[in-house]
């Protein structure tokens, strides 16, 4: 009975899939091989191996742009991650490409990061500068799933389909071929599929949209402020007025951020189609082989989409209000960096003997990469307060 239900979901799916959507049944596969499950595809099976690992719980306790000092309702990169899954599948499914592709993507695309957001990517960059390497978000996050999640008793790691570990590090960012070797398995000179370039503009628009919200309620952005600042908030805020002219400041504002997030969505949508098109493309080579990415805002939305990044590093991430979180953060970051590196003795037993094979730099950061913020500041109490 399992298998019937399994070839009739299976055909579902498999006929809502557009010709340039990657297929599972065509995945170059995992580095180990293994039999396949009765009633998930691998795709899916990835998809779940990411939500039950302890990197994607972690999220729950890492900073994404607020503390939770100002709030319990804010985003943390768990709640955002799970944004980007929802919005990526809603885009996914209208393109006809392969959603539990994107979703495992979507929600593995941030497990990379360190404790307290981009204070302490920054923090943790500079520390390792100071010995010859960097810290990239997206390289550690295939790291954390090719080396450091130990769930299963025959390999190391989650044992990711190619698609899964191509799209954690190609989704963002081009990585050029000649200073990243250890990547030449992942098709560097070739685009990623939509599935991955979808994950990144949903980012965009996720923590757009999200942020002016938590920047609102947070009262470090004022209605006023948005209004003036955001041409596309303003123009849709007065519509909203002018249909709702007795509804509270936050439920105008609710009404707003729903339309500008619906037209984003909306354009990306039907300008990605309209690209494809143009581009004749009809294959996921043709995909990969096409000289730009398909899956992009149009020239105007993006314009939009742009005003209110720039507004937020303005008049959010950049703002002095915020200054003194994130000069702490810096703080315990690189106090703690030095601290093991003067000290590997007090690292934990296996992160010793990863040094005994791994520079000790690179051990260190891996650990500090994988804390949750209220794990970091126990340790920073420990050893440096
Ligand atoms: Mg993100």
């Amino acid at each position: 009975m399992p298998t019937a239900i399994a070839e009739r979901c299976f055909c579902y799916t498999f006929s809502m899939l557009a010709d340039y959507a990657v297929r599972v049944e065509q995945s170059r596969g995992r580095r180990y091989p293994e039999l396949q499950h009765p009633y998930r595809d691998d795709f899916q099976r990835d998809r779940d191996r990411v939500i039950h690992s302890r990197a994607f719980r972690r999220l729950e306790a890492k900073t994404q742009v607020f503390t939770r000092r100002y709030s319990d309702h804010f985003r943390n990169r768990l709640t955002h991650t799970i944004e980007v899954a929802q919005i990526a599948r809603t885009i996914s499914a209208q393109l006809g490409l392969n959603v539990d592709l994107v979703e495992a993507l979507a929600l593995v695309h941030d497990v990379g990061h360190p404790p307290f957001g981009h204070a302490g990517e920054k923090a943790l960059d500079i520390a390792m500068r100071a010995h010859g390497f960097f810290f990239d978000h997206n390289l550690h996050a295939l790291r954390i799933v090719e080396d450091f999640e130990l769930r299963y008793a025959a390999f190391r790691g989650l044992n990711l389909t190619f698609e899964v570990r191509e799209g954690i590090i190609k989704h963002s960012h081009d990585y050029p071929a000649d200073k990243f070797p250890e990547l030449a398995g992942y098709l560097l000179d070739l685009r990623p599929p939509l599935e991955a370039q979808l994950i990144d503009v949903a980012d965009e628009i996720a923590y757009s949209s999200a942020d002016l919200d938590d920047g609102f309620e947070s009262r470090l952005l004022t209605l006023e402020q948005i209004r003036n600042g955001t041409p596309v908030f303003q123009r849709f805020y007065s519509e909203v007025e002018s249909l709702y002219p007795d509804a509270i400041d936050k439920l105008q504002f609710n009404e707003t951020l729903k339309r500008m997030l619906n037209r984003w969505v909306g354009d990306l949508i039907e300008n990605t189609k309209e690209r494809i098109r143009r581009a004749a493309v009809s294959s996921l080579n043709d995909v990969r082989s096409c000289p730009a990415r398909l899956v992009t805002l149009s020239t105007a939305v993006e314009q939009e989409r742009r005003e209110v990044k720039d507004f937020l590093y303005k008049n959010l991430y950049f703002s002095a209000t915020l200054d003194p979180e994130k000069n702490d953060a810096e703080r315990v970051v690189s106090e703690l960096f030095k601290f093991w590196m003067a000290k590997p003795e007090y690292l934990p037993s296996n992160y010793q003997e990863k040094a005994t094979q791994e520079p000790l730099p690179r051990v260190v950061c891996d650990y500090i990469a994988g804390m949750t913020d209220n794990y970091i500041y126990e340790q920073y109490e420990k050893y440096c307060g």
